[in-house]
């Protein structure tokens, strides 16, 4: 299935963006992502791949690459 995603920055307009860049492995302790647990109720984390705009730094998307997951929520 094709997503559309936006080409172009909302804030500034420029075209260059870096598309799904891992978050977690820019984090040194542990990792940031969401949570969901599996079949056998071990608690993991999908990353986090963020699109950012190269021209002004804003972060267009963040997005996982499975979002069908047994997410973990607080009710
Ligand atoms: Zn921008």
């Amino acid at each position: 299935m094709e997503i559309s995603v936006p080409s172009k920055c909302l804030t500034c307009g420029s075209a260059d963006i870096v598309r799904n860049i891992t978050m977690s492995q820019a984090v040194e302790v542990g990792s940031i992502g969401l949570e969901y647990r599996t079949a056998v109720l071990i608690t993991r984390t999908e990353d986090l791949l963020a699109d950012l705009c190269k021209e002004c730094g804003t972060i267009l998307r963040l997005h996982v690459k499975n979002p069908d997951r047994k997410w973990i929520t607080k009710s």
